[in-house]
């Protein structure tokens, strides 16, 4: 096995051309779990790990460029203002080591569905977006486009993250994810909610129960459209009892899971449904607090 040690991006993406097959490795602690299990044997390494820049985020008040390599402890560390969600999301994974190693590139890259950033992703909006590079140029590749299948992911051959996009939340954000035990612990399921009064949307992101990571349309729609035609933006008033209900129902319905040694499918869907009425009243609950102190 080739192990390749690009000293910086040009680098990596030359090594990247030249040797397509090649399998980055970032922190390492989904690669190496492959390697030592003999899921994978790949003809070549190319280790990121002295790319100096991938480890590195910045914010220009709208938008974070969040380096692919940034580890979930500095996400939760430093990000916790502009990217509650994913920062939520970065304390659920693993353990302090897994936290101080993995990052969202890594996870990414992975594309499992059981993956916790990506709910958080999903549900920060629509505008997210994966920068992806290689030697032929960059293209930012909307979240939504990003998964295409189980583990699968719509990067080239050629193709290395170099950051993720993330809009500045403008609203609560909230993560919540169910395993069999308190940490340490791949999702049963997981879900992401966003409110985005900025331009009246909400965001979601469904985790372990269906082939990708995907958001609930139907229920965006539906609470978008609730909160616009009732004035709920403006007044942050109750939501009231059968708004919060529905939405978990179609949550629930966006979901397609599997039985599998986590769960069944009957009780990912039924938790889903909680999950999606918890965060969500968990965020109108700080969303109206907000506009009566903003009164
Ligand atoms: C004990 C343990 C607990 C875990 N708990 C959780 C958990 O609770 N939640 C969770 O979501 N995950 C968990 N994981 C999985 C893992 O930690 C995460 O998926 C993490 O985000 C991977 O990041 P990494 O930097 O270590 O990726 P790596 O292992 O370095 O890479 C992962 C994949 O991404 C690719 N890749 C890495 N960087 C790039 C790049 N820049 N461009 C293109 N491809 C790239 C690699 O080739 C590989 O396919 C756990 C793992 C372990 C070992």
């Amino acid at each position: 096995m080739e192990f390749l040690r690009p000293a910086s991006w040009d680098e990596a993406l030359a090594a990247k051309a030249e040797h397509p097959a090649a399998l980055p490795v970032s922190g390492g602690t989904d690669v190496m779990v492959e390697l030592n299990f003999d899921v994978r044997r790949p003809s070549a390494i190319l280790d990121l790990n002295r790319v100096t820049e991938l480890a590195e985020w910045s914010d220009d008040g709208a938008v974070v460029r969040l380096g692919a390599a940034v580890p979930y402890a500095r996400i939760i560390e430093e990000l916790s203002g502009p990217l509650p969600g994913l920062a939520l999301a970065a304390h659920t994974v693993g353990s302090p080591q897994i936290r101080n190693r993995g990052s969202v590139g890594g996870n990414l890259g992975a594309a499992s569905p059981a993956g916790d950033a990506h709910p958080a992703l999903l549900a920060a909006g629509r505008d997210v977006s994966v920068e992806a590079e290689s030697v032929r140029g960059t293209r930012l590749i909307p979240i939504d486009e990003f998964y295409v299948g189980v583990k699968r992911n719509s990067l080239a051959p050629d193709e290395l993250i170099r950051a993720v996009r993330i809009p500045v939340a403008d609203g609560p954000q909230q993560f919540s994810k169910i395993g069999t035990r308190n940490a340490m612990v791949i999702a049963v399921c997981a879900f992401g909610f966003a409110l985005h009064p900025k331009d009246g949307t909400v965001g979601t992101g469904i985790g372990s129960a269906a082939p990708t990571p995907r958001r609930a349309v139907a229920a965006e729609e539906y609470l978008a459209g609730e909160l616009a035609a009732r004035g709920l933006w403006e007044s942050g008033g109750l939501l009231g009892p059968e708004v919060v209900r529905r939405f978990g129902e179609l949550v629930r319905e966006a979901a397609s899971p599997i039985d599998d040694v986590r769960g069944t499918a009957a009780y990912r869907r039924h938790a889903l449904a909680v999950l999606a009425r918890r965060t969500l009243t968990w965020c109108w609950n700080d969303y109206g607090k907000q506009i009566r102190s903003a009164a």
